[in-house]
């Protein structure tokens, strides 16, 4: 088979085995063409792994087109009361009404109307609300449905209403074992846990000049210590917590700043304006708090500067699927404080390469601690990075979705993955910030 130039990079870090897994597994697909369906463009996870994930395949010969389907604001309130109930945080029921309505718009989606312009040998949805779409659109088979919310203690009626569509899909796809409905057939089912690329604009290293400089142009004094959550302003991520800390650090440290980076391009996240400017009232005129949002300031650049550079990373979500953002920190040398849910448990391990705390005090301690003793954020740092570089990149993530893609062709899997250890050995660590040549 053709080799791809864009694989073969990833040879140094992730050895040449799991390359030929990948190879062999494409080869059985070549030629095919997967339609992939979302709900936004840009921003997010869902479009961060699509942007991934396209180019490569495409490499290994297997074509690659996407649609986005824009949601109308009310569609967008269903969906976020979808995922309250999915993510276990609240309970109850949608009124039958407010389901039909959402049906007969999703019935409606112009995007889909005319099966002939969409024809595909094999069509993956992503995002949990459109699982309707298979039955509602029965020319799409076979088809792929993959859910990128933490559904591991999902409301059973939430749970019982997205069923009820997924009789039509060959497979469902999960970030974590964790989230997989415990119901569905295992031959029905898959996990892809997500992973960056390390080649990326925000993963690629970036020289302490120009973070330094990145940084500055978002009013960052850099000469001072920088606390900072790069998340979508939304109430799962925990953005109020994160000031709550900033507060507590401040008081026995009291030149500490505070960045809450988050650039608003995704369509569907309607509260995020809402929350904006809640954060604006509470943080006051305090000029230590950054929240930063505009996309034309904060573009990858300064993400993978936030990142890299910051002082100490917080990711304070209420529920996390996976927590993309928390595997880009890690990859940067950075021991994330985060909470103790679904997708942070896979990444952090407390003590080892960074924290597992849910309340503020706490969160502030350690916050303190790798602000105050860097060695120990060193150590802890490498240990993330080193559990990133053994897990979580790119061509891990490509042999589960090519092992997906067949399941829902019927072909068996030539190629069992084992998740790779959680290697967190420290022997012959590249050191601080010096994977430029990743
Ligand atoms: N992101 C970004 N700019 C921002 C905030 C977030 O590019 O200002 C990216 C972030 O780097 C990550 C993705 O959006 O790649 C968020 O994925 P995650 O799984 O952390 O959360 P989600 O938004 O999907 O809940």
């Amino acid at each position: 088979m053709k080799r791809s130039p864009r694989l073969d990079r990833y040879e140094r870090l992730v050895g040449s085995d799991l390359l030929s897994r990948i190879y062999r597994a494409a080869e059985s697909l070549a030629g095919s063409h997967v339609l992939h369906i979302n709900t936004t463009a840009r921003g997010g996870g869902v479009a961060e792994l699509l942007q991934a994930l396209n180019p490569l395949m495409e490499e290994l010969g297997i074509e690659q087109t996407r649609k986005v389907i824009q949601l109308d604001e009310p569609s967008n309130l269903f969906t976020a009361r979808l995922a309250d109930l999915l993510q276990g945080i609240e309970q109850g029921d949608i009124p039958a009404e407010e389901q039909r309505v959402f049906l007969d718009k999703l019935r409606l989606t112009p995007a889909m109307r005319h099966a002939e312009e969409n024809q595909a040998d094999i069509y993956f949805v992503h995002d949990f609300q459109l699982a309707p779409f298979a039955q509602l659109f029965p020319w799409m088979r076979p088809t792929l449905w993959m859910c990128h919310i933490d559904t591991a203690n999902p409301d059973p009626y939430a749970k019982a209403y997205i069923e009820q569509f997924l009789d039509a899909y060959s497979v469902c796809v999960f970030n974590s074992q964790q989230s997989v409905f415990k119901d569905l057939p295992s031959e029905k089912t898959q996990v892809i846990m997500p992973t960056i690329d390390p080649f990326s604009e925000k993963n690629r290293f970036l020289t302490p000049a120009k973070g330094m400089r990145a940084l500055a142009k978002c009013g960052i004094d850099v000469a001072r210590p920088l606390i900072t959550q790069v998340s979508r302003f939304s109430n799962w991520k925990n953005p109020h917590q994160v000031i709550d800390v900033y507060r507590l650090v401040k008081q026995q440290l009291p030149s500490v700043q505070v960045a809450l980076v988050g650039a608003m391009e995704a369509a569907d996240d309607v509260k995020a304006l809402e929350i904006l400017k809640d954060l604006q009232e509470y943080a006051g005129n305090d000029p230590d708090i950054h929240l930063l949002s505009d996309p034309a300031v904060i573009t990858h650049t300064e993400v993978n500067a936030f990142q890299r550079y910051s002082s100490v990373m917080l990711q304070r979500s209420i529920r996390e699927g996976f927590g993309l953002t928390v595997t880009e920190a890690m990859w940067k040398y950075q021991p994330v404080v985060g909470t103790s849910v679904t997708g942070l448990r896979l990444q952090i391990i407390d003590g080892r390469n960074g924290y597992l705390v849910d309340d503020t005090e706490t969160c502030a301690q350690a916050a303190l601690r790798l602000i105050y003793d860097r060695d120990l954020w060193r150590k802890l740092g490498k240990r993330a990075h080193t559990l990133i570089k053994n897990n979580y990149l790119l061509p891990v993530m490509t042999l589960e979705y090519l092992e997906a893609l067949k399941k829902a062709l019927g072909m068996s899997a030539t190629t069992s993955h084992p998740q790779a250890p959680l290697d967190i050995a420290l022997s012959s660590q590249p050191a601080l910030h010096a994977e430029s040549s990743t």
